[in-house]
Protein backbone atom coordinates (compact mmCIF):
# COMPACT_ATOMS: atom_id res chain seq x y z
CA UNK A 1 0.00 0.00 0.00
CA UNK A 2 1.85 2.82 -1.26
CA UNK A 3 0.89 6.72 -1.43
CA UNK A 4 -0.36 6.44 -4.63
CA UNK A 5 -2.58 3.07 -3.88
CA UNK A 6 -4.50 5.26 -0.84
CA UNK A 7 -8.14 6.83 -1.40
CA UNK A 8 -8.92 10.35 -1.36
CA UNK A 9 -6.58 11.23 1.16
CA UNK A 10 -4.45 13.41 -0.83
CA UNK A 11 -4.18 16.32 2.15
CA UNK A 12 -2.16 13.54 4.39
CA UNK A 13 -0.47 12.33 1.70
CA UNK A 14 0.88 15.87 0.46
CA UNK A 15 1.56 16.39 4.21
CA UNK A 16 3.31 13.55 4.95
CA UNK A 17 5.08 13.05 1.16
CA UNK A 18 7.08 16.36 1.85
CA UNK A 19 8.20 15.71 5.38
CA UNK A 20 10.49 13.20 3.81
CA UNK A 21 11.38 15.65 0.99
CA UNK A 22 12.29 18.23 2.73
CA UNK A 23 14.02 16.06 5.54
CA UNK A 24 11.66 17.27 8.49
CA UNK A 25 10.05 14.25 9.52
CA UNK A 26 8.09 14.89 12.74
CA UNK A 27 9.18 12.38 15.66
CA UNK A 28 5.28 11.58 16.33
CA UNK A 29 2.52 11.70 14.57
CA UNK A 30 -1.22 11.87 15.13
CA UNK A 31 -3.66 10.78 12.79
CA UNK A 32 -7.53 11.72 13.21
CA UNK A 33 -10.44 10.66 12.22
CA UNK A 34 -13.17 8.32 11.04
CA UNK A 35 -12.41 4.60 11.47
CA UNK A 36 -12.40 2.77 7.92
CA UNK A 37 -10.62 6.22 5.70
CA UNK A 38 -7.57 4.69 5.71
CA UNK A 39 -5.35 6.58 8.41
CA UNK A 40 -3.66 2.70 9.04
CA UNK A 41 -2.56 2.14 5.52
CA UNK A 42 -1.49 5.75 5.21
CA UNK A 43 0.85 4.86 8.41
CA UNK A 44 1.74 1.84 6.82
CA UNK A 45 2.35 3.99 3.32
CA UNK A 46 4.39 6.69 5.45
CA UNK A 47 6.45 3.08 6.74
CA UNK A 48 7.38 1.80 3.70
CA UNK A 49 8.36 5.48 2.25
CA UNK A 50 10.79 5.82 4.91
CA UNK A 51 12.52 2.99 4.57
CA UNK A 52 11.59 1.80 0.72
CA UNK A 53 15.24 0.77 -0.76
CA UNK A 54 13.94 1.79 -4.48
CA UNK A 55 12.22 5.12 -3.75
CA UNK A 56 10.68 6.73 -6.73
CA UNK A 57 8.49 10.01 -7.20
CA UNK A 58 8.38 10.19 -3.56
CA UNK A 59 6.80 6.95 -2.89
CA UNK A 60 8.04 3.91 -1.76
CA UNK A 61 8.24 1.41 -4.64
CA UNK A 62 5.95 -1.58 -2.88
CA UNK A 63 8.06 -4.69 -4.23
CA UNK A 64 11.47 -4.41 -2.46
CA UNK A 65 12.30 -6.34 0.19
CA UNK A 66 11.33 -4.10 3.06
CA UNK A 67 8.41 -2.84 0.77
CA UNK A 68 6.95 -6.19 1.24
CA UNK A 69 8.00 -6.92 4.66
CA UNK A 70 6.16 -3.76 5.76
CA UNK A 71 3.19 -4.64 4.41
CA UNK A 72 3.23 -8.05 5.93
CA UNK A 73 3.82 -6.99 9.34
CA UNK A 74 6.76 -8.92 9.50
CA UNK A 75 9.64 -6.01 9.23
CA UNK A 76 11.83 -5.60 12.57
CA UNK A 77 11.80 -1.78 12.18
CA UNK A 78 7.97 -1.08 11.79
CA UNK A 79 5.98 -1.99 14.90
CA UNK A 80 2.40 -2.16 14.86
CA UNK A 81 0.30 -1.73 18.59
CA UNK A 82 -3.28 -2.75 18.07
CA UNK A 83 -4.86 -4.14 21.08
CA UNK A 84 -8.07 -5.55 19.04
CA UNK A 85 -5.88 -7.91 16.68
CA UNK A 86 -3.36 -8.70 19.30
CA UNK A 87 -0.57 -7.19 17.76
CA UNK A 88 1.30 -5.60 21.14
CA UNK A 89 4.67 -4.88 22.30
CA UNK A 90 5.24 -6.65 24.78
CA UNK A 91 3.37 -9.58 24.89
CA UNK A 92 2.09 -11.63 27.51
CA UNK A 93 -1.23 -13.59 28.45
CA UNK A 94 -2.30 -10.75 30.94
CA UNK A 95 -1.74 -8.07 28.36
CA UNK A 96 -3.78 -10.07 25.99
CA UNK A 97 -6.77 -9.55 28.11
CA UNK A 98 -6.81 -5.86 28.30
CA UNK A 99 -9.00 -4.31 25.84
CA UNK A 100 -6.91 -0.73 25.93
CA UNK A 101 -3.49 0.02 25.51
CA UNK A 102 -1.62 -0.25 28.76
CA UNK A 103 1.19 1.19 30.53
CA UNK A 104 2.89 -2.10 29.20
CA UNK A 105 3.04 -1.37 25.96
CA UNK A 106 4.78 2.01 26.54
CA UNK A 107 7.05 0.59 29.06
CA UNK A 108 8.21 -1.98 26.16
CA UNK A 109 8.26 1.20 24.04
CA UNK A 110 10.68 3.53 25.96
CA UNK A 111 13.01 0.24 26.46
CA UNK A 112 12.80 -0.29 22.47
CA UNK A 113 13.51 3.36 20.83
CA UNK A 114 16.69 3.57 22.18
CA UNK A 115 18.56 1.50 19.88
CA UNK A 116 18.98 2.43 16.38
CA UNK A 117 16.92 0.00 13.70
CA UNK A 118 17.97 -3.34 12.83
CA UNK A 119 17.41 -3.55 8.85
CA UNK A 120 16.28 0.15 8.13
CA UNK A 121 16.50 3.20 7.80
CA UNK A 122 13.80 4.69 10.31
CA UNK A 123 11.46 2.71 13.32
CA UNK A 124 8.16 3.33 13.46
CA UNK A 125 5.45 2.37 15.65
CA UNK A 126 2.59 2.52 14.75
CA UNK A 127 -0.70 2.76 17.70
CA UNK A 128 -3.76 1.70 16.63
CA UNK A 129 -6.81 3.10 18.56
CA UNK A 130 -4.38 5.53 20.98
CA UNK A 131 -7.29 7.51 21.80
CA UNK A 132 -8.53 4.45 24.27
CA UNK A 133 -4.67 4.43 26.22
CA UNK A 134 -4.64 4.13 29.83
CA UNK A 135 -3.31 7.89 31.01
CA UNK A 136 -0.53 5.91 32.67
CA UNK A 137 0.20 4.45 29.36
CA UNK A 138 -0.06 8.12 27.77
CA UNK A 139 1.95 9.44 30.78
CA UNK A 140 4.38 6.73 29.49
CA UNK A 141 4.49 7.48 25.90
CA UNK A 142 4.76 11.24 26.89
CA UNK A 143 7.95 11.09 28.24
CA UNK A 144 9.29 9.15 25.01
CA UNK A 145 7.71 12.01 23.15
CA UNK A 146 9.92 14.96 25.33
CA UNK A 147 13.03 13.24 24.48
CA UNK A 148 12.48 11.64 21.23
CA UNK A 149 15.35 9.49 20.20
CA UNK A 150 16.66 9.87 16.44
CA UNK A 151 15.03 8.11 13.68
CA UNK A 152 12.46 7.00 15.31
CA UNK A 153 8.76 8.14 14.14
CA UNK A 154 5.92 7.26 16.20
CA UNK A 155 2.02 7.47 14.65
CA UNK A 156 -0.75 7.54 16.93
CA UNK A 157 -4.61 6.71 15.33
CA UNK A 158 -7.45 7.68 16.97
CA UNK A 159 -11.09 8.84 16.33
CA UNK A 160 -11.23 12.14 18.50
CA UNK A 161 -8.12 13.79 20.40
CA UNK A 162 -10.74 14.56 23.11
CA UNK A 163 -10.46 11.27 25.61
CA UNK A 164 -6.19 11.69 24.77
CA UNK A 165 -3.74 13.47 27.28
CA UNK A 166 -3.39 17.08 26.05
CA UNK A 167 0.54 17.16 26.45
CA UNK A 168 0.41 14.09 24.25
CA UNK A 169 -1.49 15.58 21.61
CA UNK A 170 0.65 18.98 21.77
CA UNK A 171 3.66 17.29 21.02
CA UNK A 172 2.56 15.13 17.93
CA UNK A 173 2.04 16.59 14.44
CA UNK A 174 -1.99 16.53 13.52
CA UNK A 175 -2.89 14.77 10.72
CA UNK A 176 -6.99 14.60 9.57
CA UNK A 177 -8.36 12.16 7.79
CA UNK A 178 -12.08 13.08 6.45
CA UNK A 179 -14.65 10.50 5.29
CA UNK A 180 -14.81 10.27 1.35
CA UNK A 181 -17.18 10.85 -0.73
CA UNK A 182 -19.41 7.90 -2.35
CA UNK A 183 -18.74 8.62 -5.86
CA UNK A 184 -15.10 8.47 -5.11
CA UNK A 185 -15.45 5.23 -2.84
CA UNK A 186 -17.84 3.82 -6.29
CA UNK A 187 -14.88 4.35 -8.61
CA UNK A 188 -12.31 2.82 -6.71
CA UNK A 189 -14.86 -0.18 -6.22
CA UNK A 190 -15.49 -0.62 -9.40
CA UNK A 191 -11.17 0.28 -10.87
CA UNK A 192 -9.59 -1.63 -8.01
CA UNK A 193 -11.45 -4.36 -6.58
CA UNK A 194 -13.62 -5.08 -10.06
CA UNK A 195 -16.95 -4.73 -8.25
CA UNK A 196 -20.05 -4.37 -11.20
CA UNK A 197 -21.08 -0.82 -10.64
CA UNK A 198 -24.84 -1.55 -9.65
CA UNK A 199 -23.72 -3.57 -6.59
CA UNK A 200 -20.94 -0.48 -6.23
CA UNK A 201 -22.96 2.31 -6.19
CA UNK A 202 -25.33 0.93 -3.30
CA UNK A 203 -22.23 -0.31 -0.90
CA UNK A 204 -20.54 2.90 -1.24
CA UNK A 205 -24.03 4.58 -0.53
CA UNK A 206 -24.45 2.54 2.69
CA UNK A 207 -20.37 2.41 3.46
CA UNK A 208 -21.30 6.14 4.68
CA UNK A 209 -17.45 7.90 3.81
CA UNK A 210 -15.74 4.63 4.88
CA UNK A 211 -13.97 3.21 2.33
CA UNK A 212 -12.72 0.43 4.45
CA UNK A 213 -16.09 -0.38 5.49
CA UNK A 214 -17.03 -0.63 2.00
CA UNK A 215 -14.34 -2.66 0.90
CA UNK A 216 -15.22 -5.40 3.38
CA UNK A 217 -18.78 -5.42 2.37
CA UNK A 218 -17.50 -6.02 -1.20
CA UNK A 219 -15.42 -8.68 -0.18
CA UNK A 220 -18.18 -10.50 1.88
CA UNK A 221 -21.51 -9.93 0.05
CA UNK A 222 -23.22 -9.77 3.08
CA UNK A 223 -24.14 -6.41 2.48
CA UNK A 224 -25.73 -7.25 -0.93
CA UNK A 225 -27.86 -10.11 0.86
CA UNK A 226 -28.95 -7.63 3.10
CA UNK A 227 -30.27 -5.21 0.59
CA UNK A 228 -32.02 -8.32 -1.61
CA UNK A 229 -33.63 -9.37 1.70
CA UNK A 230 -34.66 -5.46 2.81
CA UNK A 231 -36.11 -4.75 -0.50
CA UNK A 232 -38.10 -7.85 -0.36
CA UNK A 233 -39.42 -6.53 2.62
CA UNK A 234 -40.27 -3.12 1.53
CA UNK A 235 -42.05 -4.09 -1.40
CA UNK A 236 -44.28 -6.59 0.14
CA UNK A 237 -44.99 -3.86 3.00
CA UNK A 238 -46.62 -2.34 -0.12
CA UNK A 239 -49.91 -4.19 0.30
CA UNK A 240 -49.48 -5.87 3.55
CA UNK A 241 -52.00 -5.76 6.65
CA UNK A 242 -51.95 -4.15 9.70
CA UNK A 243 -50.91 -7.74 11.34
CA UNK A 244 -48.25 -8.62 8.81
CA UNK A 245 -46.81 -5.82 9.79
CA UNK A 246 -46.85 -6.04 13.34
CA UNK A 247 -45.06 -9.72 12.16
CA UNK A 248 -42.01 -8.17 10.37
CA UNK A 249 -41.65 -5.59 13.27
CA UNK A 250 -41.07 -8.73 15.50
CA UNK A 251 -38.57 -11.04 12.99
CA UNK A 252 -36.31 -7.65 12.06
CA UNK A 253 -36.11 -6.42 16.03
CA UNK A 254 -33.92 -9.37 17.05
CA UNK A 255 -31.39 -7.92 14.05
CA UNK A 256 -30.22 -5.37 16.09
CA UNK A 257 -26.66 -4.77 15.31
CA UNK A 258 -27.88 -4.32 11.32
CA UNK A 259 -30.94 -2.34 11.93
CA UNK A 260 -28.89 0.87 11.32
CA UNK A 261 -28.02 -0.44 8.00
CA UNK A 262 -31.05 -2.29 6.73
CA UNK A 263 -33.01 1.79 7.20
CA UNK A 264 -30.52 2.95 5.14
CA UNK A 265 -31.21 0.41 2.89
CA UNK A 266 -35.20 1.28 3.07
CA UNK A 267 -34.00 4.90 2.67
CA UNK A 268 -32.01 4.60 -0.79
CA UNK A 269 -34.74 2.66 -1.96
CA UNK A 270 -37.96 5.50 -1.00
CA UNK A 271 -35.03 7.76 -2.20
CA UNK A 272 -34.53 6.15 -5.42
CA UNK A 273 -38.14 6.24 -6.11
CA UNK A 274 -39.14 9.74 -5.90
CA UNK A 275 -36.11 10.82 -8.10
CA UNK A 276 -36.94 8.62 -10.74
CA UNK A 277 -40.09 10.38 -10.51
CA UNK A 278 -38.55 13.48 -10.91
CA UNK A 279 -35.81 12.78 -13.29
CA UNK A 280 -36.25 9.23 -15.24
CA UNK A 281 -32.13 9.17 -15.16
CA UNK A 282 -31.21 5.81 -14.53
CA UNK A 283 -27.42 7.56 -13.19
CA UNK A 284 -29.40 8.93 -10.39
CA UNK A 285 -30.25 5.47 -8.96
CA UNK A 286 -28.34 4.02 -6.13
CA UNK A 287 -30.03 1.00 -6.39
CA UNK A 288 -29.85 1.05 -10.12
CA UNK A 289 -29.60 -2.47 -10.90
CA UNK A 290 -33.55 -2.81 -9.36
CA UNK A 291 -34.74 -0.26 -12.19
CA UNK A 292 -37.61 -1.85 -13.06
CA UNK A 293 -39.07 -1.93 -9.92
CA UNK A 294 -38.21 1.46 -9.25
CA UNK A 295 -40.00 2.87 -12.36
CA UNK A 296 -42.91 0.22 -11.66
CA UNK A 297 -43.08 1.63 -8.25
CA UNK A 298 -42.45 5.38 -9.01
CA UNK A 299 -45.83 4.99 -11.49
CA UNK A 300 -47.51 3.78 -8.12
CA UNK A 301 -46.82 5.17 -5.25
CA UNK A 302 -47.42 9.54 -5.39
CA UNK A 303 -44.81 11.65 -4.49
CA UNK A 304 -46.19 13.06 -1.11
CA UNK A 305 -46.44 9.23 0.30
CA UNK A 306 -42.51 8.87 -0.23
CA UNK A 307 -41.69 11.61 1.08
CA UNK A 308 -43.73 10.73 4.49
CA UNK A 309 -42.20 7.34 4.19
CA UNK A 310 -38.83 8.74 4.49
CA UNK A 311 -39.44 11.21 7.35
CA UNK A 312 -40.76 7.94 8.86
CA UNK A 313 -37.28 5.99 8.19
CA UNK A 314 -35.55 9.20 9.43
CA UNK A 315 -37.35 9.45 12.98
CA UNK A 316 -37.02 5.77 13.00
CA UNK A 317 -32.91 5.79 12.43
CA UNK A 318 -33.21 9.00 15.41
CA UNK A 319 -35.33 6.26 17.99
CA UNK A 320 -32.61 3.64 17.58
CA UNK A 321 -29.94 6.00 17.81
CA UNK A 322 -31.79 7.43 21.18
CA UNK A 323 -31.73 3.52 22.10
CA UNK A 324 -35.50 3.29 21.83
CA UNK A 325 -36.23 -0.18 22.13
CA UNK A 326 -36.11 -1.61 18.47
CA UNK A 327 -39.55 -3.82 18.23
CA UNK A 328 -41.21 -0.66 18.94
CA UNK A 329 -39.69 1.74 16.36
CA UNK A 330 -40.14 -1.21 13.76
CA UNK A 331 -43.62 -1.42 14.58
CA UNK A 332 -44.73 2.24 14.59
CA UNK A 333 -42.43 2.69 11.18
CA UNK A 334 -44.35 -0.44 9.18
CA UNK A 335 -47.44 0.81 10.61
CA UNK A 336 -46.68 4.02 9.18
CA UNK A 337 -45.43 3.23 5.43
CA UNK A 338 -49.19 2.83 4.77
CA UNK A 339 -50.20 2.00 1.00
CA UNK A 340 -51.07 4.80 -1.46
CA UNK A 341 -54.52 5.86 -1.61
CA UNK A 342 -56.37 3.59 -3.89
CA UNK A 343 -58.08 5.62 -6.82
CA UNK A 344 -61.88 6.40 -5.83
CA UNK A 345 -64.10 4.22 -7.98
CA UNK A 346 -66.78 6.46 -9.57
CA UNK A 347 -69.80 5.08 -10.27
ZN1 LIG B 1 10.35 -0.31 -1.69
Amino acid sequence: MAFRDLVDQDHAVMMLRSAVRSGRVSHAYLFVGPPGVGRFDTAVAFAQRLNCERVANDDACGQCRACTLIAKGQYPDVRVVDVKRGLLLHDDAEERKKKVISIEQARALRREVVYPPLEGRWKVYIFVDADQMQIEAGNSLLKVLEEPPPSVVIILLAESTVPMLATVVSRCQLVRFSLVPAPTIEEALISRHNIPKGHARFIAALAGGQLGKAITWARSEDALQMRERTLELFQRLEHADALDRMDAAEGLAKEKDTLGDLLDTALFWYRDILVWQESQDESLLINMDHKDVISKLAGEVPAPVLAARISAVEEAKEAIRRNVHPRLVLETLFLRLTPPPQPSVRS
